[in-house]
């Protein structure tokens, strides 16, 4: 079967030996192309134009894989900049990242150490810091929140030439 073009399928590249014990390699194994459309695919603004209710279905796989801190350490000390990993896209990698790096973490390679220390060592501090996981989702629940907000009121019929040409109107009450 073809790729759907504009989207690029590259998580396989990432696979590594803790992967034998990762949930979503039953998928990949089943369906490669079915896998891709839960975990990978995005476009090239890094958006996700995967329909929600696949990435909501890979969260929840994520959420209870044995292996999702080694993951998400994975990815985000490898620069990893597309798909969901660990059930976390690539904003709230980063995010987690920059947390640990303030807490005097080695995360990313422009702060030195070699890339497998830097993944133990994200790894152990997302161990120890359940809460930091826990703040991203919330902020990204409340990010999407304020979308939809915002997307309602973009929705909303613009009352403000009605209400001009209907200026006298109120009057006829009184
Ligand atoms: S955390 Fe998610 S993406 Fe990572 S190995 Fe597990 S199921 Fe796969």
């Amino acid at each position: 079967m073809a790729d759907s073009s504009g989207f690029r399928r590259t998580r396989p590249a990432s696979v590594g030996d803790w992967r034998e014990r990762a949930e979503c390699a039953r998928f990949y194994a089943a369906s490669p192309l079915w896998a891709d459309r839960m975990w990978t695919f995005e476009d090239s603004a890094g958006e996700d134009p995967v329909d929600p209710v696949y990435r909501t279905m890979a969260r929840r796989i994520c959420e209870s894989c044995p292996v999702r801190l080694e993951c998400l350490a994975d990815a985000t000390a490898g620069g990893i900049q597309y798909g969901l990993f660990g059930g976390f896209r690539r904003n709230q990698r980063r995010a987690l990242g920059n947390m640990a790096e303030s807490d005097g973490v080695t995360v990313y390679s422009r702060s030195g150490g070699d890339l497998d220390a830097r993944i133990h060592e994200f790894r152990d501090w997302l161990r120890a810091h359940p809460e930091a996981l826990k703040r991203v989702e919330s902020e990204e629940r409340r990010l999407k929140q304020a979308r939809r907000r915002a997307q309602r009121r973009r929705n909303m019929p613009d009352n403000r030439a009605f209400e001009q040409s209907t200026g006298d109107i109120p009057a006829l009450f009184q």
